[in-house]
């Protein structure tokens, strides 16, 4: 989006941006990678693989990144945009539910949701170790698995299984979007049949930005679909 804006001002040939990613890839899904690789190569965007922040040197404006090929010291950023690592409430762990005090996540059967450690205790979403990425496009399945499965528990019925379905929407430029729906093992999962989702999009980006705010408050919040 930052790069949309720069190079519509003008600015992005004399701007160096570089994007960190955690993994070697930025999604892990090969058809959205190729569309996103190719959308930083048409900005200029250097991409560093397998990057962690190790220090930060403000003083200097120096950030020093340990990458997949080794350590490099970044001079004068002007601005750095960092997000933390992802991790779960401390609580969680503190209450012996998680596997690993970090990220700390609720150690669940990832298809049931149900605690591998306390049987009365099911979780969802974030704080949930489903394995898969997490989103709000993954909770809406992730309730209705779950809360079959309670009744079902409750009933003696058979317990549902959650798939790993996640969405990954990802802004190309002001007017484009690419929303990857996928399952756990990187399968397409398309809520709407037929229509490549990978695809960069005017109409992904329209629904994204206009309708789906509409049926998230009207309708996912409601449990209608
Ligand atoms: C920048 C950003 C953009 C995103 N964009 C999208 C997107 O476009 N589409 C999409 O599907 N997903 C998106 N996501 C992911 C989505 O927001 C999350 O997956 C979703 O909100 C997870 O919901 P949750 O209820 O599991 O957790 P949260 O939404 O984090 O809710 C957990 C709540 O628990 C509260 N809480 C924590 N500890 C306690 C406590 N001790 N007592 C009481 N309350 C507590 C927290 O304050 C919080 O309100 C985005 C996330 C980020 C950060």
């Amino acid at each position: 989006m930052a790069c949309d804006h720069w190079r519509r001002a003008g600015v992005l040939q004399d701007l160096q941006v570089r994007l960190l990613l955690p993994a070697a890839t930025p999604t892990g899904v090969p058809a959205a990678d190729e569309v996103l690789e190719h959308t930083f190569a048409t900005y200029g965007v250097e991409v560093l693989r397998e990057a962690r922040i190790e220090h930060v040197d403000w003083d200097v404006h120096a950030v020093t990144v340990a990458t997949g090929t080794g350590r490099r010291v970044l001079e004068d950023v002007a601005f750095a945009h960092a997000v933390p690592h992802y991790r779960a409430p401390r609580w969680i762990a503190d209450a012996g539910l998680a596997a690993d005090p970090a990220p700390g996540l609720v150690d669940v059967d990832p298809h049931t949701l149900r605690s591998r450690r306390q049987e009365s205790i099911w979780a969802l979403g974030d704080a949930a170790d489903v394995a898969t990425r997490p989103s709000g496009g993954a909770l809406r399945k992730q309730v209705d698995v779950l809360a079959r499965n309670i009744a079902a528990v409750r009933d003696g019925g058979e317990l549902q299984r959650y798939d790993g379905y996640t969405v990954i929407p990802i802004t190309l430029d002001r007017r484009k979007l690419v929303l990857v729906e996928v399952d756990r093992d990187g399968r397409p999962s398309p809520s709407v049949p037929f229509l490549d989702p990978v695809k960069p999009r005017r109409s992904t980006w329209l629904l994204d930005r206009y309708a789906l705010p509409v049926i998230y408050f009207r309708r996912i919040l409601r449990g209608r679909v």
